[in-house]
This record gives structure tokens, C-alpha cells and sequence, in this order.
């Protein structure tokens, strides 16, 4: 089946065949002929990343008059992004149907421009339903020429307290509209809107399974609940190019995990609904981009984003509408592309497991968590390979090889091997040195608890101790402070002290380590300079005053005479207080 056989104009095939759609997805070629042919109700049952938006859209933009400056189409969507994200693609898709006019309207963003735009006239509103009820009010937003209304992603909007809103907007658009409702899931209440609002709707279900769900391995790690962090750090290690979103159940654990992996030095970052927008926006964009590349997030805030080409979706918590585990795992295994679904429960959650498992009829393959040889190998191989295939730049290296051939001429190759990969890859060795197994969880409980705790915990601070000679990351500067854990020093009050004591904009801090006795942080290096100063004037932290200096260079005999003279001076303030 073609684009072309659905009967879709020229103008629209022009623009999607720009687009690079070849060949309708499998909703598109259901619903497509469907609201070309016939005024009707379709519900849609269909996860993310299924083709919805082009599903309905494309129909709607054939329809729509472009010549009638009336509002047409009215299509409600939970989130600023998604609304975003909709108008964006009705524009593209409309790019060759002159004089068609779409309009986001969301909350969030300055009404007067919203007010404007709908003045001018457009076509198509694609609205959050806040928004679009406060534009209703003032008379702007008219919906008294609507013919068809689009209720996209309805279970999101029910989860977002919506309902009654929806209610309200549908009571004011002409009776004889069409209305249109895809959700991912249909729990009750949607069933209940479907039978208030739609007559006789026809159902269509894009595969209750993800389009490529064959390509997804949902794999299952079983750990003590304490152990759940070790289990998604050494996942992440083990999966080097790991590109995925961590899921949570609540906004405060997606902040937590997040906070945690950073600190370990994880390209993480959290998405949840005590964000603000600007901060959602910005953390979308770099993950997009993948400069983050574990993104840690709560359903509700990940339903925004439209990246669905994952290597990895792992569940850190499993939710508890069995649906949501389809919608999350559905973000990998894209387009021929295998992808790996990873949850990562404790003993008690073995239920949710098994209910899983029977609803949306797959098997999880029960896997154990790697050891740190294994990771060890992982990365390394990892390495290897990234080296066999750099691409070498002669025109700017070629002149430096001399110097450095000369240089090296002493070590044999099997030597420069070893040194080599040594240098990349100590840090995994010392983290994983002697790390064995997470302790497997059985079903009695409190057993190999205590090996644990004697376990990771410890080697965390002691790798990061061994680490601390590492480069700050590109474009950040390590700084040495004198204060550490003893002192009280937690990375929050650290990030308050500094933007306490030195002026200006908000100071970026990046990676902390804290010890017991001194710390490291990384910051921007453009402010590196002036924060020393700054805060070696005369800034106090509980007491102590605060001594930074570059941490570059220090090797440790001089980090171990610095701390021993902020000791002294710590027993000297002692006696004196
Ligand atoms: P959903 O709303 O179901 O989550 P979208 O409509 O956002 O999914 O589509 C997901 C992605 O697939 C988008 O990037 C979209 O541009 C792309 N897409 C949609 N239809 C096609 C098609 N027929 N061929 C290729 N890509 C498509
Ligand atoms: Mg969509």
C-alpha cells in the first residue's frame, strides 16, 4: 500500500515524500482511508511513535478549507511539547497547501501572542486544555466551526487532571463534529469519554504490541531493593554505548538516581514535573542530541519527548499499569534495530513481574547482573574497537608524530599496549578490582545482606579517591577544596557556598567527589579564575574557612602536605574554640 493509494492529494504526498515517508505505517493505513471516506469516530489504540500524528493529520490537512480564516480542527494534546511537537508536523505536512494556518497554544508561554495569532485566524488549534479553556473565556479561541476534534494521547490528559476540562471544551463544539481519540492505553475513564462523546466509534488497534516489538529482549535483574543503584551502574557500564531512559515511578526518585549518576560521573540527567519548563526543555534538547545519554524520567514527563530510537529502556521501577510497561519498552527496538528492555525489581515485586509477563504476553529472560570482570572486558573491548576505527587526522597530527615516535622509541609494542590501555581504562579497573557479584536476593530474607554493605559502597569512595588525578571533563576545570564529608560538606551546601561568595550568574558546577577530609568539584573553565579568588578571600563554611586551588598538577604527596596543613589548621581552630 502507498501514501498515494490512500487517496492523499498531490500537495500533501509532495511534502511527505520530502519528509522521506516511503510507505504508510500501519495505523496511517488504517485510519487514513477511513476519515478521507466517511465522517466517523475512531478510537485509536496505539503506542508511542506509532505514526498517530501523521495518522490523523494528514487526513485533516486534506480537509481542512484553507480559503474559510475559521478554526476547523481542534486537537488536544496533554503536554506544551507534544502540542509543539503536532503543530510542527501539521506545518510540515502542509508545507505545499497555501494559506493553511496551525497554532500551538499551551500554558507556559505568553497568552498576548497566542491572543494575536488566533486573531489572524488559523485553521487548526492544536491545544493543551488549560490553555485553550482560558482563551475560550476570553472569547478568542472559537470553536463554533470545528468539525473535527483530535483527543491525542487521552489517557496522558486523564493522568494530568484534564477530564473536566475536556468536558467543558467538547461541550462547546458543534454537536455534529467528528471526534477523534488515540491513547495508549484505555482504561475505564477513556472507555467512559469514548461512550459520552463519540457515536459508534470505530475501534482500530495498531498492534497492542510495539510496531518492532519482536526486536525488543525484555530482560529481568532481580537485586536486593538496596541494590538497585549498584544493578543500574553496572548495567550502564556494561552497555558502553548505552543511549536510554531510566524509568521511575516518582519524581522524587527520578531526582534522586539522577543526582547519583552524575555524581558518579554518568552523562545523566532527570525529567519530571518539578521542573520548570525552560529546565524540561533544555534537558530534552541534550538528550536529544545525546550529549545526555541516560536519561532518568517519570512516564508522565518522558510522554513529551519523541525520541524513540533508544538502545536501552530500563525500568527501575515497574509501573503499575501493566500497559505502560508496552509504552516504555516501545521505545527501542525501532526500524529493524534490536533494542533491550531491562527491569530491574526486587524480590517483592515478583508479581508485578508475573502479571506482566501474562498481560502483554511476553517472557522476561531472568539474567544476573554482570560481574566487574566482565564489565571490565565490556569496556575494554569497547575501547579497542573505538580505536581501531578513529579516524585519523594527518593534516593535524602528522607534525606532532615525530616528537612523539622519538619520544617513545624505548617501548615495544606490546609495552605501549599495555600502557596504553592503562590509561584509559584504570578507572574501571579500580572501581570493579575486587567487585564480585551484587549478592543474589533470595527468598529468605536479610541473607548476604551484610556482604553487600561491606561491598560497593566502600569501593565507591575509594576508586573515586584513585581517580581524583582525572581530567576534568572538556571545558570544565577540577578544583581542589579543603573541606570534605567530615566537615559537613554535601554537594548542595557546596553548590550554595559557591554562588553564595561569588558573584555574577549562577556558577555551573559540575562533577564533585567528595572525601573526607577535601573535596574536588569541576566548574566551568572560563570561571574557574575568579571563583578561586573569590572564595580564598575570606568565605566561611561552617565555621572553616575555605581554602580552592586548581586541582591540575596536584599529585598526591601534595595534596596529602595540603591536607596535612589544613589539619593542623583544623586542630589549631579546635583548641581555640
Ligand atoms: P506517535 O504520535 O504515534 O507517537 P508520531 O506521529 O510522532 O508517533 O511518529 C513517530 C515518528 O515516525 C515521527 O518522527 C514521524 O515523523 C515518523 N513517521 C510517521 N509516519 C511515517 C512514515 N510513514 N514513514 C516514515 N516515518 C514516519
Ligand atoms: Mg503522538
Amino acid at each position: 500500500m502507498t501514501f498515494q493509494e490512500l487517496g492523499l492529494s498531490e500537495d500533501i504526498l509532495k511534502a511527505i515524500g520530502e519528509l522521506g515517508f516511503e510507505k504508510p505505517m500501519p495505523i496511517q493505513e488504517k485510519v487514513i482511508p477511513i476519515l478521507l471516506e466517511k465522517n466517523v469516530d475512531i478510537t485509536g489504540l496505539a503506542q508511542t511513535g506509532t505514526g498517530k500524528t501523521a495518522a490523523f493529520g494528514l487526513p485533516i490537512i486534506q480537509q481542512v478549507d484553507a480559503r474559510v480564516n475559521k478554526t476547523q480542527v481542534l486537537i488536544l494534546s496533554p503536554t506544551r511539547e507534544l502540542c509543539m511537537q503536532i503543530a510542527k508536523d501539521l506545518t510540515n505536512y502542509s508545507k505545499y497547501v497555501s494559506g493553511l494556518r496551525v497554532l500551538a497554544v499551551y500554558g507556559g508561554a505568553h497568552i498576548v501572542g497566542q491572543i494575536n495569532e488566533l486573531k489572524r485566524g488559523v485553521q487548526i488549534i492544536v491545544a493543551t486544555p488549560g490553555r485553550l479553556m482560558d482563551l475560550m473565556r476570553r472569547k478568542v479561541a472559537k470553536l463554533n466551526n470545528v468539525f473535527r476534534v483530535v483527543l491525542d494521547e487521552a489517557d496522558e490528559m486523564l493522568n494530568m487532571g484534564f477530564l473536566d476540562d475536556i468536558n467543558e471544551i467538547l461541550a462547546d463544539v458543534p454537536k455534529e463534529r467528528n471526534t477523534l481519540l488515540f491513547s495508549a492505553t484505555m482504561p475505564k475513564e477513556i472507555q467512559a469519554i469514548a461512550r459520552k462523546y463519540m457515536v459508534d466509534p470505530i475501534e482500530i488497534v495498531a498492534g497492542t504490541r510495539n510496531a518492532g516489538a519482536e526486536n525488543v529482549k525484555h530482560l529481568l535483574y532481580t537485586v536486593h531493593a538496596k541494590d538497585k543503584y549498584y544493578a543500574l551502574k553496572r548495567l550502564a557500564d556494561f552497555y558502553p554505548m548505552i543511549y536510554g531512559i531510566v524509568f521511575c515511578r516518582t519524581r522524587r526518585e527520578t531526582q534522586e538516581i539522577a543526582d547519583k549518576l552524575i555524581q558518579d560521573g554518568y552523562n545523566a540527567d532527570s525529567l519530571h514535573g518539578d521542573l520548570s519548563q525552560a529546565q524540561r526543555d533544555y534537558v530534552m534538547q541534550k538528550f536529544r542530541i545525546r550529549n545526555i545519554r541516560l536519561l532518568v524520567a517519570t512516564d508522565v514527563a518522558a510522554r513529551g519527548l519523541d525520541v524513540n530510537d533508544l538502545t536501552h529502556v530500563i525500568h527501575y521501577s515497574l509501573p503499575d499499569d501493566k500497559q505502560v510497561y508496552t509504552h516504555r519498552s516501545g521505545r527501542t527496538g525501532r526500524i529493524g534495530k534490536s533494542g533491550i528492555s531491562i527491569a530491574i525489581t526486587h524480590l517483592r515485586e515478583k508479581f508485578g513481574v508475573s502479571q506482566i509477563e501474562k498481560q502483554i504476553g511476553i517472557k522476561f529472560i531472568k539474567s544476573t547482573v554482570p560481574t566487574g570482570r566482565e564489565i571490565c572486558e565490556k569496556q575494554l573491548f569497547n575501547m579497542i574497537d573505538k580505536m581501531e576505527n578513529v579516524k585519523i587526522d594527518h593534516s593535524q597530527i602528522d607534525t606532532y608524530l615525530p616528537v612523539i615516535y622519538k619520544k617513545l622509541e624505548w617501548l615495544d609494542k606490546e609495552e605501549l599496549i599495555k600502557r596504553f590501555v592503562s590509561l584509559e581504562f584504570n578507572r574501571f579497573l579500580n572501581y570493579y578490582r575486587d567487585a564480585d557479584k551484587l549478592s543474589e536476593p533470595t527468598e529468605e530474607r536479610g541473607r548476604g545482606r551484610r556482604d553487600r554493605d561491606r561491598g560497593e559502597k566502600g569501593r565507591d569512595s575509594r576508586s573515586r579517591q584513585r581517580d581524583n588525578d582525572g581530567r576534568a571533563e572538556q571545558g570544565y576545570t577540577r578544583i581542589f577544596i579543603n573541606l570534605g564529608k567530615m566537615d559537613g560538606l554535601v554537594p548542595n551546601g557546596l553548590i550554595e557556598m559557591i554562588n553564595k561568595n561569588v558573584e555574577g550568574p549562577k556558577i555551573p558546577v559540575g562533577r564533585i567527589d567528595l572525601m573526607k577530609k577535601f573535596s574536588f568539584f569541576e566548574v566551568k573553565s572560563d570561571l574557574a579564575k575568579k571563583l578561586i579568588k573569590a572564595l580564598n578571600r575570606d568565605t566561611h563554611f561552617r565555621g572553616s574557612r575555605v581554602a580552592v586551588e586548581l586541582a591540575q598538577g596536584k599529585d598526591t604527596q601534595e595534596k596529602k602536605a595540603f591536607t596535612k596543613r589544613v589539619d593542623g589548621a583544623r586542630k589549631k581552630r579546635k583548641r581555640r574554640f
